[in-house]
């Protein structure tokens, strides 16, 4: 009855019975990705030189070549061959990409959320198209998926996916994942897993450069999100583009990925994005419900449940997390959805609640 009172339309509240069978499941949430999170200002540019091709664009510190069409046609090793030196590979042994990776903000409790300069090589154009044809979205996402972009989704910016008092610049949005190594998430919290956790950060964002920079060079306008930055709340993002569903633990879960991911974005002129319809991830928040996973693993208790009137909530209590400053990656390793993947937990738990159904139906 209480859950009438404030609208909650009275759903039961599901108990944990997946305690017991999901031992060998396990991981979820994450460094608070989607928590505002992330810090400090970028190494800035230097171009060494190692890069040489057709259309020299840069990626934060280090250069890489835009790829031709025959480039993308021959896969990734033509790609690096073109000059594509500063990809998902990292910094290559002649010091290409400079590791530095963001400082810490003095300003933020837990080192995120600073503000980046705009490292694309490419200015904007004066007079920014703002319709695209089919087949500049292909191109951008063949790029995309060479340099080690996992998922692409498109939507239009609210004001409330905004993090930041920075105003964006454009409101059409080109977001970004990408997968967060296994050397992350074996590190335990400290000063080397934030390092791991920046060099990371510091990949994505010079994807996101270069990406940029093939988007200008269209004659579109751009503006980039870093992923170590705090102008967009990247979560909520990524559940508007389609890509996934934010999980107990605040952090988007996606088939692809499952809360194993970083996400960045680039804010664009492009008025026709490609919004696609995404699949049903209605089913994750119930999931979570039984799960708990995350909450138990949190060294810091940053996830704190509590009640109110529509059951038990759960209060993130972001000053606690250590995801950013420490790299931590608990939260993650507990989620079933690392552990055992997206499409093994959804088969389960589809089983569960056909059972539970015919419990139900043969106990009235
Ligand atoms: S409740 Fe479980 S499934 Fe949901 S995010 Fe946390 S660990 Fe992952
Ligand atoms: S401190 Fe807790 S919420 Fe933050 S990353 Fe670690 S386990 Fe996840």
């Amino acid at each position: 009855m209480e859950d009438e009172k404030c609208g909650c339309g009275g759903e039961e509240t599901v108990k944990r019975p997946l305690e017991d069978d999901t031992e060998e499941n396990s991981e979820c949430c994450g460094p608070p990705q989607g928590r505002g999170v992330d810090c400090g200002d970028e190494a800035s540019p230097e171009d060494l030189g190692c890069c040489e091709g057709p259309v020299e664009v840069k990626m934060g510190c280090c250069s890489a070549s835009e790829p031709t069409k025959k480039d993308m046609a021959g896969g990734k090793e033509t790609l690096l061959a073109a000059g594509g030196c500063c990809t998902e590979d990292g910094p290559q042994e002649d010091g290409c990409c400079s590791e530095a990776g963001p400082q810490e903000d003095a300003g933020c409790g837990c080192g995120c959320g600073g503000d980046f300069p705009d490292e694309s090589l490419i200015n904007n154009p004066v007079k920014p198209e703002s319709i695209a044809d089919p087949d500049f979205f292909d191109q951008l996402e063949q790029y995309a998926q060479l340099m080690g972009i996992v998922q692409i989704g498109y939507t239009h910016v609210t004001s409330e996916l905004v993090n930041s008092k920075e105003h964006p610049q454009y409101l059409h949005a080109i977001v970004l994942t990408y997968q967060m190594g296994q050397d992350i998430i074996e590190t335990p919290p400290g000063p080397e897993a934030q390092e791991l956790n920046n060099a990371t950060y510091t990949k994505l964002g010079r994807i996101n450069y270069a990406l940029s920079d093939f988007i200008r060079s269209r004659g579109f306008a751009t503006q980039v999100a870093h992923p170590y930055g705090g102008l967009l709340n990247f979560s909520p993002l990524g559940q508007k583009a389609g890509l996934g569903w934010i999980g107990q633990s605040g952090l988007l879960i996606s088939p692809e990925l499952g809360p194993r991911m970083k996400i960045s974005a680039i804010l664009t002129s492009i008025e026709n994005l490609p919004l696609k319809e995404p699949e049903d991830y209605s089913w994750i928040p119930d999931y979570c419900a039984v799960c708990g996973k995350c909450i138990k693993a949190c060294p810091e208790e940053a996830m704190v449940e509590k009640e109110s009137c529509c059951g038990m909530e759960l209060e993130f209590i972001e000053s606690r997390c250590i995801g950013c400053s420490q790299g931590c990656t608990y939260c993650i390793e507990e989620c079933p959805f690392d552990k055992k993947g997206y499409q093994p937990v959804k088969i389960k738990f589809d089983k569960m609640n056909v059972k539970l159904a015919e419990k139900r139906s043969k106990d009235n």
